[in-house]
């Protein structure tokens, strides 16, 4: 366990704990503020975040960036955004479990440290590894259920949304619930 989210960054930049290093370009910690009352957790980067170093910059980043902003948050102002598997899979398939037991230990520590009061599982993965195994986003997106202490709930990934916008409004139904959620559990996101 490392006690501050720098030092837990420089241990992840020098990991080689999964073969996913030996294709990576750069890792992926995580991007937001220190003291975020909210946690998004997605799958893994893609290719302009491996590019670049950073979560969610490529198109679904755009449209994550923005369903954010459309209910007053912002990994500038108010949230902390991480994945699940800090380095891309080859051809964007999804992570391997043997891949997101390997870096599970990176995302623990860093909940641990950011104690966040609210976590949005980002798409399907990461539903299925916090919240259920069955985790069926189409049929419980946007259900809260509290886990130790912590609200979490999943939602749609912003790429599957891109594949099929017809469920764009039920995926803003799910941050106007967590508006509301915030309104109530947080103190200084808002
Ligand atoms: N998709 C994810 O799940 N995470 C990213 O950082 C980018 C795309």
């Amino acid at each position: 366990m490392e006690k501050d989210l720098q030092t837990l960054r420089e241990k992840a930049l020098d990991c080689h704990s999964c073969p996913l290093c030996e294709t990576r370009t750069n890792v992926v910690f995580g991007a937001g503020v220190p003291d975020a009352e909210i946690l998004l957790i997605g799958e893994a980067p893609g290719e302009q975040e491996d590019k670049q170093g950073e979560p969610f910059v490529g198109r679904s980043g755009v449209l994550l960036d923005k369903m954010l902003a459309a209910i007053d948050l912002s990994r500038e102002k108010n949230v902390y955004i991480a994945n699940m598997v800090k380095c891309r899979p080859p051809q964007n398939r999804d992570p391997k479990p043997e891949e997101v037991d390997a870096c599970m230990g990176y995302l623990r520590n860093q909940t641990l440290l950011l104690r966040p009061k609210i976590i949005l599982c980002v798409g399907r993965i990461a539903a299925q590894h916090l919240i259920s195994p069955t985790f069926k986003v189409t049929q419980q997106h946007g259900q809260f259920i509290q886990k130790n202490g912590v609200y979490m709930a999943g939602t749609f990934h912003p790429s599957a949304l891109l594949r099929n916008p017809a469920n764009k409004p039920a995926a803003m139904e799910d941050f106007f619930a967590l508006r509301e959620l915030i309104g109530k559990v947080c103190r200084h996101t808002y």
